[in-house]
């Protein structure tokens, strides 16, 4: 393999951190993670259940009894515990994992409907790996992953990170996690990326035509096709 990218004349192979330049129209995927069932979110539908259950003999024992028994003494109370018990569980139980996806555009969230909230890898301010979770800092926005519910998405979140934005990864120290499997994330492609419109992060050139634009095929930044560095000023991966 290394071999046969020698050029003749002597030239180097490419190193590691070269990275080809992409144009906009350039294929990009990312791989797609659904959160495990943890043992809380059974808890938390399992509560749920025995609110309703409560609810339903209230409702029955208080207003829907024959007449001429009268409502059941003990209906206000069940109403009150199934209540109760709603209560919490939307208070305190845990929030059902989302959907994650990790790939050329970023770390995204699946926020229901057809909306993904996505944070670039250009954009990313910082990564935060606590005990439970993993959390992506952006401008304004950041996403957290429970690593309990979705290990193999975290995992996957910095093993891009050390390889995109590996600045961004020196304070977290190389762990398990690291290790875990993508064997089943589901592959999917993206749509080309919105470049029209963005200024180009060299020159602050507007980038006015999307054929204009240049990505770098690591962390994803914008560039002006007449204005791009030598070195990604986001990544510093060699661009020409
Ligand atoms: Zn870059």
């Amino acid at each position: 393999m290394g071999e046969a990218k020698t050029k003749k004349g002597g030239k180097k192979a490419p190193s590691r951190d070269e990275v080809v330049l992409k144009l906009r129209s350039d294929p990009r995927t990312e791989k797609r993670f659904e959160p495990k069932s943890s043992p809380s979110a059974i808890l938390s539908v399992l509560a749920f259940s025995v609110a309703a259950v409560l609810v339903g003999a209230g409702t029955y024992g208080q207003w829907l009894r024959d007449e001429a028994l009268g409502p059941h003494k003990a209906a206000p109370y069940l109403l009150a515990a199934g209540a109760a018990v709603l209560l919490v569980t939307a208070l305190f139980g845990p929030r059902p994992a989302l959907p994650i996806r990790v790939g050329d555009a970023g770390v995204g969230v699946e926020k229901g409907g057809n909306e993904i909230e996505r944070i670039a890898w250009n954009v990313v301010r910082r990564l935060v790996l606590g005990d439970r979770t993993l959390t992506v800092e952006g401008e304004g926005t950041s996403i957290v992953i429970s690593l309990a519910a979705m290990p193999d998405a975290a995992g996957k979140v910095l093993r891009e990170a050390r390889e995109r934005i590996p600045a961004k990864m020196e304070d977290i120290a190389a762990g398990a996690l690291e290790n875990a499997s993508e064997g089943a994330a589901e592959t999917l492609p993206l749509e080309p990326a919105q470049v029209a419109g963005l200024k180009c992060k060299a020159s602050g050139k507007l980038i006015a035509f999307e054929r204009d634009a240049r990505l770098c095929g690591r962390c994803g930044e914008v560039y002006h096709k007449d204005a791009v560095p030598k070195r990604c000023a986001t990544c510093d991966a060699r661009l020409k």
